[in-house]
């Protein structure tokens, strides 16, 4: 299917405005393409909500050498659709999320294959638009060379597939037109769940992912009153249902998705004992959560949207340690990446602050 340009800046729109709408999204952590022509694709621009796009917003990339729209700045994901395009002619569309329970999945870093044993019995018909196989890339730092070669590779070992998982940090769905793409993503989560719950023996529907916030916190912690700067974030608890079964564990909450390593580091600390007003404190500062045991985690930030995506991504993140714990002895993200990932996203954070600004 071929779109004209304006066509194709609508379809990224309201591709991206659904994502939103149906949990596929949270924050910004997604991005969605169309083809135009042979060498050309329209992204969305970095970091703006999808809510807020006019088509004057969306951006053309050159296939060929990557070279965008002057004075516009693609999504920072943009190679990834690059490397879709130049591995997969045959595609027209292509969504690049951090879906919940598909990214779950790809901490495993195994290719689901023969996918249709995974489906209950009578649910047949739907998701079979997603083929046999689920590939998955190794683990490379994000939005490296070494990350597009690996995707690169994988799309060329899977010239069938329609979804592909990229290791510790999300999935990649393409297809021929924008209806259908779109339509993937959400057969692929449906998939995705049905997976997870055969390995981790879970019930299906204890995999919803929705908002379990309690009150605000703030006034309620003595640590809020004792470090006045805390006072001017917003903090919340969040009893989601994966943060309340880990914190049980005892726990440390290692980062599984690149998404936590940016937002907390490498780990994030479990409190088992009685809270330590000050070391809850300083936990805070470092890393902006902490898990109570049996309680869930409080995640502190600058803005009520940022906490509450912050304690979304945590929620995903427990989802996939606890998946890699039932699974065997699964690792974590390096440590070394996961460090750079945090160093690499306060650097952006800090200059993304100072542009506003401006
Ligand atoms: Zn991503």
């Amino acid at each position: 299917m071929t779109y004209s340009l304006e066509e194709a800046k609508f379809q990224v729109r309201s591709m991206g405005q659904n994502l939103k709408k149906e949990g596929l999204m949270v924050g910004s952590w997604g991005n969605v393409s169309v083809r135009v022509d042979e060498n050309t694709f329209v992204i969305s621009p970095s970091g703006t909500s999808f809510n807020s796009l006019s088509n004057e917003d969306i951006v053309r990339v050159n296939i060929k050498d990557g070279s965008h729209d002057a004075g516009k700045v693609p999504s920072s994901e943009y190679l990834i659709h690059l490397i879709t395009y130049k591995s997969r002619p045959d595609v027209s569309c292509v969504i690049h999320t951090h879906q919940p329970v598909a990214t779950a999945l790809s901490t495993l870093g195994v290719s689901f294959n023969d996918i249709k044993r995974y489906i209950p019995e009578g649910m047949t018909r739907d998701v079979t638009i997603l083929g046999n196989t689920i590939p998955v890339t190794s683990y490379q730092f994000p939005g490296t060379k070494d990350m597009m070669k690996a995707i690169g590779k994988a799309w060329k070992k899977n010239p069938e597939a329609c979804a592909l998982l990229i290791k510790n940090h999300g999935a990649i769905i393409c297809g021929e037109e924008a209806r259908e793409t779109f339509y993937i993503v959400k057969m692929l989560e449906k998939m995705s769940k049905w997976i997870y719950s055969s390995i981790v023996e879970i019930d299906e529907e204890d995999l919803k992912f929705e908002d379990a916030f309690e009150t605000k916190y703030r006034d309620k912690l003595k640590w809020a009153k004792d470090n006045k700067e805390m006072l001017d974030k917003y903090s919340f608890v969040s009893r989601s249902p994966f943060l309340v079964r880990y914190s049980n564990l005892g726990m440390d909450l290692e980062a599984y998705i690149d998404d936590m390593a940016q937002l907390c580091g490498g780990v994030v600390v479990n409190l088992t004992g009685k809270i330590n007003q000050s070391f809850l404190a300083k936990q805070l500062k470092d890393n902006s959560a902490c898990l109570l045991k049996g309680k869930g985690a409080v995640c502190v930030a600058e803005s009520e949207i940022e906490a509450r995506n912050l304690c979304m991504v945590l929620e995903k993140n427990a989802m996939a340690a606890y998946l890699a714990k039932k699974y065997g002895n699964i690792p974590p993200i390096p440590e070394k990446y996961a460090k750079e990932d945090r160093k690499f996203y306060l650097k952006s954070y800090s200059q993304r602050v100072k542009d506003s600004k401006k």
